[in-house]
């Protein structure tokens, strides 16, 4: 490898952590440890409405109660402060400038139900991802001229996909990949109207501007990072290793969400343990 292995942990406060993230993380940071590498934690809280301090908090916390550790990160500082993504936002707007300079993103008024309504396609069923319905071409704005557009940070835009252009990559866990653009997934927000970036643009922003070699997440996250190499390649950066964690299901065979069930530091430190001795 060229450079320090780098990996991150990057928790979203909007509950408590639970069992299927512990894991991921642990995974992330074994990664790391294991090469010699550094780990940061990132707290990826644009998300206002839902995402809150108290569960920043906890999340420190229980990370730090299943044992892990971090060489960068909001309570210890480091070379790319800040580390709490809502103090980032200008940094995110740049990114978003470019792709507006170059006409890669479009600016959106398209409602969640209208796209419901409009669109023709369901992607197909992917193992672990949510089904997306695929963005419909007649809700596409071509035509906008940005003189026209008096306050661009209150407005959704949306990155344009390449249609049919198949996005590859070999996963170091679960091998070769390949999702298409407009068949696998659509036209994805890549800025909100209420003045901060969509989950895809922020995380590749940082993930590149933090030097992260390796990114480890869930693999309900697999058509994330093919819509997020095409924003990779947009904005110019080079486009990290992947290694996604099979997730963790409850009996009846349901992924575990932060809805799903009651959190504790002492599940998280539970599953950890129970993985290291059977
Ligand atoms: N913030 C996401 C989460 O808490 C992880 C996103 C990612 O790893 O890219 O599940």
């Amino acid at each position: 490898m060229k450079n320090e292995y780098r990996g991150r942990i990057a928790p979203t406060p909007s509950g408590l952590l639970h069992m299927g993230h512990a894991r991921t993380f642990k995974t992330a940071w074994e990664r790391a440890r294991e090469r010699g590498g550094k780990i940061i934690l990132r707290i990826e809280d644009t998300d206002f409405e839902r995402c809150r301090k108290e569960y920043s908090a906890a999340s420190l916390r229980d990370l730090k109660a299943i044992g892990l550790d971090w060489d960068e990160g909001p309570d210890i500082g480091g070379k790319f402060a800040p580390y709490m993504q809502s103090e980032r936002i200008g940094y995110y707007w740049k990114r978003m400038e470019r792709l507006i300079e170059k006409r890669l993103a479009y600016p959106c008024s398209a409602s969640r139900a209208q796209i419901k309504k409009e669109s023709k396609k369901l992607a197909p069923k992917i193992d672990g991802c949510e089904r997306e319905a695929i963005f419909p071409e007649c809700l596409r704005n071509d035509k906008w001229n940005i003189s026209d557009i008096k306050n661009p940070k209150e407005i959704n835009w949306r990155f344009r996909v390449p249609d049919g252009m198949a996005v590859e990559f070999t996963d170091n866990n679960f091998g070769p990949q390949s999702f298409t653009a407009g068949k696998d997934f659509g036209d994805f927000l890549v800025w909100r109207k209420i003045g901060t970036p969509s989950y895809e643009l922020a995380v590749v922003a940082d993930d590149a501007g933090m030097m992260i070699t390796e990114v480890v997440r869930g693999r309900d996250l697999l058509v994330s990072t093919a819509r997020q190499i095409l924003l990779y390649r947009a904005l110019g950066f080079e486009i990290p290793e992947f290694f996604h964690c099979e997730l963790l299901r409850d009996e009846a065979g349901e992924k575990i969400s932060k809805s799903s069930i009651g959190n504790s530091e002492t599940n998280a430190w539970l599953i950890c343990n129970r993985a290291k001795h059977p």
